[in-house]
C-alpha cells in the first residue's frame, strides 16, 4: 500500500469532500470525472474551479495534487434511459427506486478508475457514495462496492483499497466533514463551487449551494445544511 489516492470527482459536494479528505490522509492525489451525458453536465465545469479553489485556499494540500482527468461514457447515457440522463420527471419506477437510477454507474465508475489506477500506481480509490440517507441506489451500499473491491483485486491481480468515507453519515454529517477537514474556507468552496442539482440549475443561490431546491439532491443538500446549521 501507497499513500497514492485516485478520488473519483464529479464536481458535487460529497466528492468535493472527498476530495478534501484525501488531500488530508494522503501524500499524492489524482482526480478522475465522468461524462455520460448527465443532465447536470454543469458539475463537470465545476471541477477546475473547485481544484484551483482548494489550491489557493490550502497551500498544504496544493503540491499533494496530480494529474485529473474526465472519461467520456456517452455510452452509458445511449443504453441508462433514465432522468439523470433524458429529459423526463423524476418519479418512483415499480421496483421503488427513483428513475433517477444509472443501473450499473458507479460499478462502472470504480471499474473505470481501478484501471486507472493500476497504470498510475496508486493503491487507494476514494468514492462518495453513502447509503445513510441516500436515494436507494444500490450500487451506493457498501457491500456492493466492497464486493466489487474484491473482484477487482482478484481481476487484476492488485491490492486496492476502496475507501468510502461518508458511506456511513448523512448529509448534515457531510458539512460537519467539510468543517472538520477545512474550517469555513472549505465550507465555502463547498457551498459556492460545488454542484449538486439534478436538473443542472446552477443559477439559482441559496445558503447550500446553487440548485432548484426541489428536485431530490437539492432536497437532500438543503435538509442536511439546515440540520448542519441547527447543531452548529
Ligand atoms: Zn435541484
Amino acid at each position: 500500500m501507497n499513500r497514492k489516492a485516485l478520488v473519483l470527482f464529479s464536481g458535487g459536494q460529497d466528492s468535493t469532500v472527498c476530495l478534501a479528505w484525501a488531500l488530508q490522509h494522503f501524500e499524492h492525489v489524482e482526480t478522475i470525472g465522468f461524462d455520460y451525458g448527465q443532465r447536470h453536465r454543469v458539475e463537470l465545469d465545476c471541477r477546475q474551479r473547485i481544484v484551483d479553489g482548494i489550491k489557493a485556499a490550502f497551500p498544504q494540500w496544493a503540491h499533494k495534487l496530480g494529474e485529473d482527468r474526465v472519461i467520456d461514457l456517452g455510452w452509458l447515457g445511449q443504453i441508462s434511459d433514465c432522468a439523470l440522463t433524458e429529459e423526463r420527471e423524476i418519479e418512483l419506477m415499480e421496483n421503488g427506486l427513483p428513475n433517477t437510477f444509472v443501473p450499473g454507474r458507479n460499478l462502472v465508475f470504480f471499474m473505470i478508475s481501478s484501471a486507472v489506477a493500476y497504470r498510475r500506481g496508486l493503491s487507494t480509490l476514494v468514492g462518495g457514495m453513502c447509503q445513510t440517507d441516500y436515494s436507494g441506489y444500490p450500487d451506493c451500499r457498501e457491500d456492493a462496492l466492497k464486493a466489487l473491491q474484491v473482484a477487482t483485486n482478484i481481476g487484476m491481480a492488485s491490492n486496492f483499497r476502496f475507501e468510502l468515507p461518508l458511506m456511513w453519515i448523512d448529509k448534515s454529517e457531510t458539512f460537519k466533514l467539510a468543517e472538520q477537514l477545512g474550517g469555513e474556507p472549505l465550507l465555502d468552496i463547498v457551498n459556492k463551487l460545488t454542484h449538486t442539482c439534478y436538473f443542472g440549475d446552477h443559477t439559482t443561490v441559496n445558503d447550500w449551494g446553487y440548485g432548484c431546491g426541489k428536485c431530490p439532491a437539492c432536497e437532500l443538500r438543503k435538509a442536511g445544511w439546515e440540520k448542519f446549521k441547527a447543531n452548529a
